[in-house]
């Protein structure tokens, strides 16, 4: 198979030839796109790469799920509808088993998503994929990690730490079993999208930990945080897992903040479509994080960190 027998069996199927906003996908030097009227667009990209991102033998319907999870839940901390992406794919061999599932992992998801394929570039080397991928929010709506106010709730979509856990699990050699879903098959809150833009002041997704993904919001605005331990959903109960649901990363659920007054309708708004989110705490002026709760000294002590990938890493990362 070359590389155009294999981005014709396994990548133009997943691409609508002229489509709704699509007016011309894979196959040409780029992809010709009508953006709907009154929007702002919104990009993100993001790469995932063997052995740092994902343990190497990975099933390859994982890696192509977590490949488009990541980045169109970067859309969902925006309140971005997802429109299109491509696929930018670094491969060691062309092996047709392995690509007919990572396709299918694409398929599953991009349907779910209702985001099309429209390009990408296929080399050999590494294994390493890279999305790119675009949004669109009414004009002036989308939500920042820059509209965070004093007083706010801080809340979360879903549970943390689990994919910190399932990876944990998958390194202890469990290849089986509900506990590693979190970690193989991330979910991308998009069901999230129409509250953050309606309630939210500010918003981002938690991938390198929640503790070092929040200081995105205060930091660069000279704001604290005060986080109520009581309030984490977490696994266990004790300061193991506290200290996994504050560090761990890849849960991909959204933290954002909403003023008090705006939460009852927001509760009301997301119990009709079946959702949840939880207050874990508040914006408070100052600096720093302070935490609540009765094991608060114990976690300070921890010195929680999260993912920085030119930093020493944390023992959750690499995945050899
Ligand atoms: P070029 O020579 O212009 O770089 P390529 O030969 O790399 O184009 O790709 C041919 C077509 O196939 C282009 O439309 C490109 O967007 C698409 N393509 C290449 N690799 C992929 C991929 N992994 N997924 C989706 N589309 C791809
Ligand atoms: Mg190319």
């Amino acid at each position: 198979m070359d590389e155009f027998q294999l981005i014709h069996r396994f990548f133009s199927p997943l691409s609508p030839r002229k489509r709704g906003s699509v007016r011309l996908g894979v196959g040409d030097d780029g992809a010709v796109l009508s953006p709907p009227p009154g929007c702002d667009l919104v990009m993100a990209t993001d790469t995932v790469l063997a052995g740092v991102h994902f343990p190497k033998d990975c099933p390859p319907r994982s890696i192509a799920h977590r490949a488009l999870a990541v980045n169109l839940s970067d859309l969902a901390a925006m309140a971005a509808d997802p429109l299109w992406y491509t696929l930018a794919l670094s491969l060691p061999s062309a092996s047709a088993r392995w690509l007919s599932a990572f396709s299918k992992g694409l398929e599953l998801l991009s349907g779910e998503a209702g985001i099309a394929l429209v390009g990408g570039d296929t080399v050999c080397g590494p294994l390493a994929v890279t999305i790119t991928v675009v949004g669109s929010v009414p004009r002036g709506r989308a939500v920042t990690r820059r509209g965070g106010r004093v007083g706010d709730w801080i809340c979360v979509t879903g549970p943390l730490g689990r994919a910190a856990a399932g990876l944990s699990a998958w390194q202890r050699g469990q290849r089986r079993g509900a506990a590693l879903v979190p970690f193989l098959y991330p979910h991308p809150a998009l069901e999230w999208i129409p509250l953050l833009r309606d309630f939210a002041h500010s918003a981002l997704d938690v991938s390198d930990g929640l503790i070092q993904d929040l200081c995105h919001l205060l930091e660069p605005r000279s704001l604290g945080a005060e986080i109520d331990l009581e309030c984490l959903d977490c696994e266990p109960r004790d300061l193991d897992g506290l200290v996994q649901a504050l560090s761990g990363g890849d849960d991909y659920v959204l933290c954002f903040t909403v003023s008090p007054r705006r939460w009852e309708p927001l509760v009301r708004r997301a119990r009709a479509r079946h959702l949840d989110c939880r207050i874990i705490g508040r914006i408070v002026p100052g600096s720093g994080i302070r935490y609540r709760g009765a094991l608060a000294d114990r976690v300070r002590h921890a010195r929680i960190r999260g993912y920085d990938h030119f930093q020493r890493p944390l023992p959750r990362r690499p995945h050899a």
